[in-house]
């Protein structure tokens, strides 16, 4: 597959055309953003680290059942993928209350939820990316019920399935946000998974592993993307 012209730039990644009409390629940066681009930064290594970590998970995720885009990993920022038509809903699940949840609900982060939490987003950065549910969802013609039907089902199985995967590796899955796209037709996983996209908190310590610690000045940032990356593809 040869690398054509740039389609899209967006806040963390950039997205190539290739000579097939089904693949582009997915390039992965070090920008950074918070609070819906308020807060911008660049994070050394971090392309690198969440094109490593999303092609690992959804290797993974592939093993087990679950459709995604993932085609093949081009180079350590660079992965192929298929192109899809972007269903513009974020998918949060959630094991621990923690961030948009704690504080609309006023949940103190860290409690365990007595059940699994499935929340929907308009992804519309100009209206902050509301949360919306399946009514408005079909309301506004984003996707069919039977769509969404399936999109919920596999997120929870994501869900399950990444939340074993990581509890060896000591992470705790505490959040996260999915994307799904339509490829000819058919529902698969897109967008990426990582530390951009997730809570990974340490099982032992409760140590942020992830994006918080750029969102709340924590410092170690890049440490804690690396961190991620060493227990997952090992050292
Ligand atoms: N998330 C994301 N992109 C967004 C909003 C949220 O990847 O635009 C992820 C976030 O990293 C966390 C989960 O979704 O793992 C739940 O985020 P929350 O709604 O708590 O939002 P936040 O705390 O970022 O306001």
């Amino acid at each position: 597959m040869i690398k054509t012209d740039l389609m899209y730039e967006g806040k963390a990644k950039k997205v190539w055309k290739t000579d097939s009409e089904d693949y582009v390629i997915v390039e992965y940066k070090d920008d950074a953003t918070a609070f819906n681009g308020l807060k911008k930064g660049t994070i050394q290594g971090k392309g690198i680290v969440n094109n490593k970590v999303a092609n690992r998970l959804f290797k993974y995720l592939e093993e087990n059942g679950v459709a995604t885009h993932f085609v093949e990993e081009l180079s350590d920022r660079e992965t192929l993928v298929k192109k899809v038509e972007i269903i513009p809903v974020e998918v949060v699940v959630r094991n621990i209350a923690a961030g948009g949840l704690s504080k609309r609900l006023g949940i103190p982060e860290g409690t365990k939820l007595k059940s699994t939490v499935l929340e929907y987003c308009y992804k519309n950065d100009e209206l902050g990316d509301p949360m919306i549910n399946e009514y408005h969802a079909f309301a506004l013609g984003i996707c069919t019920a039977k769509e969404l039907e399936n999109i919920a089902y596999e997120a929870f199985k994501i869900n399950k399935l990444l939340s074993d995967l990581l509890a060896d590796l000591n992470i705790e899955l505490i959040d996260f946000k999915l994307e799904f796209g339509r490829f000819h037709g058919k529902i698969v996983l897109a967008d990426e998974i990582s530390p951009d996209t997730c809570r990974f908190w340490d099982s032992k310590t409760g140590e942020k592993l992830d994006k918080d610690r750029f969102r709340r000045d924590l410092g170690n940032v890049k440490e804690a993307y690396l961190e991620i990356m060493n227990r997952l593809l090992g050292d």
